[in-house]
């Protein structure tokens, strides 16, 4: 049996790359950007006043000049005007364009007007203050945003500023989630007392549309036509297949035999690991990427976090970050696995700290609420201590934990 490093490396080794493709702007949130976004004008586009106020010729206040005449107002939207008589001001507003011929503003909590004149009440006014230059942020043509970003508000400020309205992304796999077993009903339907609801197919699907991902969902019944038929179908028409069940050592456990006469290659099947040790992974060569989860919620959730994220995310051209978590109390854990224990996650200034919450192993899917993440634990010892670092996967936004 494979350990869990040797069956992530076979997962990434099959990492692929889905192309590119160009959505709304309102529709990238979250891709992954595959084009550089540039200026299309300087940044700012013009000198822009940043306060409402009066815009003067600093050389006028510098001669001593202290009371002005209004000449004229500047409103943000209105074209450009010009301060003809440099002893006088205009009145501009936030987000005008500068008026020519004038230099400089001054806030109107720094003035007083009576009757169509303004006296400045400060003695420190710098040459070109409360003025935001031309092209001081960036100069035309310059990139904003390099390729491979992933968009998020501050992005699509800066694509919406130049005039992006669709953007080039890195398309995203076609997945189909399928569950699979006789004792298995839809959500809608009492069970009998011998069966259970769909609820991994729920689980997988809402973990991955968290995450930006799609996919269509199926459930197949522990049959050999049903499965072959079905599966034959999803191997043609799928980028990814995410099964869970059937992939154990039960009478009716028919996936991986049937996913190798359909021309699925077996890369792996069990990891050394608990929850999720019947794990089976397989490739196409002229179709899908298969993870094949074991049934039990809480395997395939792991089973998930650990490894189909990964590969997913590579595959659409995202870097993520290894997370790891301080171990908060201690855990025994005898079993030569790799132990993905339970876990609640806290932040202590900047600590994260993680507290095993164990449930009663990998059927009780009312535990994962309990908890926030997966924390692996490697094999090897039996006594894990608190305070050593391990690494998680967390299923729950790290902002979001309290
Ligand atoms: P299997 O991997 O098919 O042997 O299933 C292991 C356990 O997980 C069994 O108790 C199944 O009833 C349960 N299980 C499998 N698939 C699902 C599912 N989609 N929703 C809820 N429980 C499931
Ligand atoms: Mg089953």
């Amino acid at each position: 049996m494979i350990s869990v490093a040797e069956a992530e490396e076979i997962v990434l080794s099959r990492v692929r790359s889905y192309g590119i493709e160009e959505v709304t702007l309102s529709a990238a949130i979250g891709r992954v950007l595959m084009e550089d976004i540039r200026a299309d004008r300087p940044l700012p586009p013009y000198d822009r006043v940043t306060m409402d106020g009066i815009a003067i010729l600093y050389s006028s206040f510098d001669a001593g000049q202290r009371v002005y005449e209004i000449a004229d107002i500047q409103a943000a939207g209105m074209p450009q005007k010009s301060l003809n008589d440099s002893s006088q001001c205009m009145e501009v507003m936030t987000g005008a364009i500068l008026p020519a011929d004038a230099d400089t503003v001054i806030r109107y909590e720094d003035l007083t007007i009576h009757e169509g004149k303004v006296k400045i009440n400060i003695e420190t006014v710098k040459y070109k203050q409360n003025v935001h230059r031309l092209g001081s942020d960036r100069v035309l043509g310059e990139i904003l945003v390099p390729s491979a970003r992933i968009i998020s508000g501050a992005e699509a400020n800066i694509c919406a500023t130049v005039g992006k309205a669709t953007v080039k992304v890195a398309k995203l796999p076609q997945v189909m989630v399928i569950s699979t077993g006789d004792e298995l009903v839809p959500i809608v339907e009492q069970p009998l007392p011998h069966q259970v609801r769909r609820s991994n197919v729920y689980a997988l699907q809402t973990a991955l549309q968290q995450s930006g991902i799609n996919c269509d969902t199926a459930h197949l019944n522990d049959d050999i036509e049903e499965l072959h038929g079905a599966l034959s179908e999803y191997c043609a028409s799928y980028d990814v297949l995410i099964l869970s069940g059937g992939v154990s050592m039960g009478k009716y456990d028919y996936i991986p035999e049937i996913l190798q006469q359909l021309g699925v290659e077996q890369l792996f099947h069990k990891v050394r690991q608990r929850p999720g040790k019947p794990f089976w992974f397989g490739e196409k060569s002229d179709g899908p990427v298969v993870f094949a989860l074991p049934g039990n919620p809480v395997s395939s959730f792991a089973c998930l976090h650990r490894y189909v994220y990964p590969w997913l995310f590579r595959s659409i051209g995202m870097s993520r970050t290894e997370l790891f978590a301080e171990l908060g109390a201690p855990i025994s854990f005898t079993k030569d696995l790799t132990y993905f224990a339970q876990v609640r996650l806290s932040w202590d200034r900047g600590r994260l700290i993680a507290t095993p919450v164990e449930g009663n192993g990998s059927g009780d899917l009312a535990n994962l609420s309990d908890a926030d993440a997966f924390l692996e634990i490697p094999r090897g010892r039996d006594l894990y201590d608190p305070g050593e670092i391990f690494r998680i996967y967390p299923y729950r936004p790290l902002t979001l934990i309290s």
